[in-house]
């Protein structure tokens, strides 16, 4: 349990800085459990506090641990140079929170991304030691072969890896459709492997990762949600 004042805990939820904080609350424009608070030196405990900024409730959060449907045609990197970045998809108090992804999706990958401010949780996510599995389908160029499929399954070299990359799982969906489970999240993998293994990828989606879903999740593509514990607890 920590209590902190109003203007701190405005500013820790990413409503702006400091200052703007102080006007916000002096201006009478934020309420807390439901009532108006105008002293930004109030303090409260931040367990269950439920926020009113602008007439929009907003709960008390730590950290925030997002789900994004990423649509085509978004960058995940901060600076992104040739394609709206995916943080413009998502509310601007996340930018201010410095939410990031956790991993990468290629700028034409569909498909869940998790977003989030938490360091040690992102760091987490993203190590190498860590073998969540993550679902991919992959349209082919060329059609999709038993052949195709060994390959995957048996391992292909990429020139920078020093040892063979095999798909934990490879089940053909189509002429042109493979669903590829991996557990290593190196850069382009999925587009690489295919064509080290003699195809090309021409659209790539993640539907999966750990027992986490998209569609459990009922996200469209654009849209977002927060991940409570129980979806975390899904992420191992
Ligand atoms: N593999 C790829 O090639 N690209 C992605 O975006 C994700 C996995």
């Amino acid at each position: 349990m920590s209590k902190l004042s109003l203007d701190r805990i405005l500013q820790s939820q990413g409503f702006g800085t400091r200052k703007y904080c102080r006007a916000l609350i002096e201006d009478g424009d934020v309420s807390v459990n439901g009532t108006v608070e105008d002293n930004y030196k109030a303090t409260f405990d931040t367990a269950d506090l439920v926020l009113t900024v602008f007439d929009e409730e907003w709960r008390y959060r730590e950290h925030l641990y997002v789900a994004l449907y990423k649509p085509a045609n978004f960058e995940c990197s901060r600076k992104p140079s040739h394609h709206p970045g995916v943080l413009t998809l998502l509310p601007e108090q996340f930018t201010w929170r410095e939410v990031q992804p956790v991993g990468r999706l290629d700028h034409d990958t569909t498909g869940l991304l998790l977003m989030s401010d938490d360091g040690p949780f992102i760091h987490a996510q993203s190590s190498p030691k860590r073998h969540v599995p993550k679902v991919y389908q992959a349209t082919t160029a060329e059609p999709v072969t038993p052949e195709l499929v060994e390959q995957l399954l048996a391992g292909v070299q990429l020139h920078d890896e020093p040892a063979p990359l095999k798909a934990l799982s490879c089940v053909q969906r189509g002429e042109h459709l493979l669903e590829i489970v991996l557990e290593q999240g190196k850069y382009h993998q999925v587009k690489r492997m295919l064509a080290a293994a003699g195809n090309h990828c021409s659209s790539l989606h993640r539907s999966q990762i750990g027992g986490l879903t998209l569609e459990a999740l009922g996200l469209q593509e654009g849209e977002w949600c927060f991940l409570e514990k129980e979806q975390l607890d899904l992420l191992v």
